[in-house]
């Protein structure tokens, strides 16, 4: 299947035309933020669903306001870029995109010109229902007043690839990082909750954990409404990750990935719990609109609406 073109700086082009100067503050120091969304197929509505667009786009202007970028597009021409390249690829599938906003110019303080593109990629799912064998990274989260998590940016990544790469050599699906104060964050890509003495927890954003879209989704709607359970938001310590009888990830790319052990000690029973399982089905019938509830929240970019 041939890769979808990518839509840069208003025009749509070939992957091997979507090219940046080696020399510019993007590619040498990833000085870049960036946002990753899917876009869910709903066959019924014959509708390509992008999910919580305008909660991404806060989220971008947040990061490019804590980077000094310029702002070069309103929230209108944002969507109208994502509707540009799912349109014009024709897209009728699930697809994950990355919106990225990057400096081309040189240097560490360069701050203009800002240029932005969007990516959309086929991407499995992480898991389809299967658990994750999660480890303690030894590589602590960069910390709030270091390199923010809050803040998405590319370069922040390099902590996320330390620590999978170190998982994986150690035998391990994912890692789950402790902060700078020993207190459980989150995954390389994803949020962490877990379920303990019957409640539904997940660190506070005060936890070096990015400010993540799911983690709202599940915390506003999903958890209470769907499930039944309230989120506690609460430091999570690295003992109670052993003792928990369920946990996950999650994230717009990730979804919900159950997690059955961490370092080796099994989640629970080792498998898929029933709250697990809950929160799967209720977030992934409410991205695709076949729970209606909340439309607001997923813009349809095949019919000619706005925000
Ligand atoms: N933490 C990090 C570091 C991430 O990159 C992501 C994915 N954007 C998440 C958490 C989950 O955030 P969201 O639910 O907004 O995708």
């Amino acid at each position: 299947m041939a890769d979808f073109k990518i839509w840069m700086n208003g025009r749509l082009v070939l992957q091997a035309e979507a090219v940046l100067p080696v020399n510019s503050a993007a590619v040498f120091y990833a000085t870049n933020v960036f946002e990753g969304l899917r876009a869910y197929w709903n066959e019924r509505d014959g509708e390509l669903y992008g999910f919580r667009l305008a909660d991404h786009f806060a989220r971008l202007r947040e990061s490019m306001k804590m980077m000094r970028f310029s702002v070069p597009y309103s929230d209108d021409e944002l969507f109208e870029a994502v509707r540009a390249v799912l349109a014009g690829n024709e897209v009728q599938e699930d697809v994950h995109m990355h919106l990225v906003a990057y400096v081309g110019g040189a240097g560490l303080d360069a701050t203009s010109p800002t240029g932005l593109y969007i990516n959309p990629r086929r991407r499995q799912r992480v898991t389809e229902g299967k658990g994750v064998s999660a480890c303690v990274s030894s590589w602590a989260r960069t910390s709030d007043n270091a390199i923010p998590i809050r803040l998405k940016c590319g370069a922040n990544y390099q902590n996320g690839r330390l620590a999978k790469l170190q998982a994986k050599v150690d035998g391990y699906d994912e890692p789950i990082f402790l902060n700078g104060r020993g207190k459980v964050a989150e995954g390389t890509g994803a949020t962490f909750f877990m379920v303990r003495k019957g409640r539904l927890c997940t660190p506070t954003t005060s936890n070096d954990i990015l400010e993540s879209i799911t983690r709202t989704t599940l915390i506003e709607d999903v958890a209470p409404n769907v499930v039944g359970m309230d989120v506690v938001e609460r430091e999570i310590d690295r003992t109670e990750l052993y003792t928990a009888d369920e946990a996950f990830l999650c994230g717009s790319g990730y979804e919900i990935t159950p997690v059955t052990s961490v370092d080796r000690f099994p989640v629970g029973r080792g498998e898929v719990g029933p709250v697990t399982r809950a929160i799967a089905n209720g977030y992934m019938n409410l991205v695709r609109g076949v729970d209606s509830r909340h439309p607001e929240w997923r813009t349809p970019t095949y019919k000619p609406v706005r925000l």
